[in-house]
């Protein structure tokens, strides 16, 4: 009889374990979420009303280990910068030509521009649902010669950043992010000059770009 106990005693120990978190569920119907929350409190934002933006790589195709290695580091480190009050008040107060405001700004003010980076509801190559996550399909390749001063591309048709080679084997963490949130910010839409013109600086991408890249170095 002894032994029938402690047997039904484990299988309700097994049942538990099988659903995960079943003690938590248990312990007061709280609407905290199942996935962690950024490693830093998020800036009270009472615009958008979230927790903040999450990094999320959803594909990384052909990168070696240490590749993997440091996409994670660039993960890490973006999170982090894009949910710190610097960032934020760095993307508000940008300026171009003495006011404050994006070139290629879809007709957006920077508030605006802002929160749309924090909803994360990606355009293309289709709109999806504002998760305040910033998801990324990644892909590893080698140009030919002629291509090697490119960092990174990607197109409206595809959710893949294509990252290259003869940048990506040299370069650091920040130097990642910062090039994953430029190509993203594609993805919500924004654009900039194809030359290096003068103002293609203070386009979305490559002004929210070196913004991010500047802060997550130093994380
Ligand atoms: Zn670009």
């Amino acid at each position: 009889m002894k032994t029938v106990i402690i047997m039904l005693g484990m299988m309700s120990l097994i049942t538990e374990n099988s659903y995960g978190f079943g003690s938590r569920r248990s312990s007061g119907g709280s609407t905290t979420p199942s996935t962690p929350a950024p490693t830093q409190p998020a800036p009270p934002n009472s615009d958008i009303g979230t927790g903040g933006l999450k990094v999320v790589i959803r594909e990384s195709n052909r990168f070696s280990s240490s590749g993997l290695a440091l996409l994670e580091k660039a993960r890490v480190a973006l999170e982090k910068a894009v949910n710190s009050e610097e960032f934020k008040q760095k993307v508000l107060h940008f300026t171009y030509d003495g006011q404050e405001t994006y070139v290629q700004n879809n007709g957006l003010t920077n508030l605006q521009i802002y929160n749309k980076i924090m909803a994360g509801a990606e355009e293309f190559p289709s709109q999806t649902a504002a998760n305040n996550t910033m998801d990324l399909y990644t892909e590893y390749y080698t140009s030919s010669w002629f291509g090697r001063n490119v960092v990174g591309y990607t197109s409206p048709d595809t959710s893949t950043i294509f990252m290259n080679s003869y940048f990506f084997n040299y370069a650091t963490p920040d130097g990642v992010a910062g090039n994953m949130i430029h190509e993203w910010l594609h993805k919500l839409g924004f654009d900039h000059d194809y030359n290096s013109t003068a103002r293609r600086p203070a386009s979305v991408p490559y002004a929210v770009g070196y913004i991010a890249e500047e802060i997550a170095a130093k994380y």
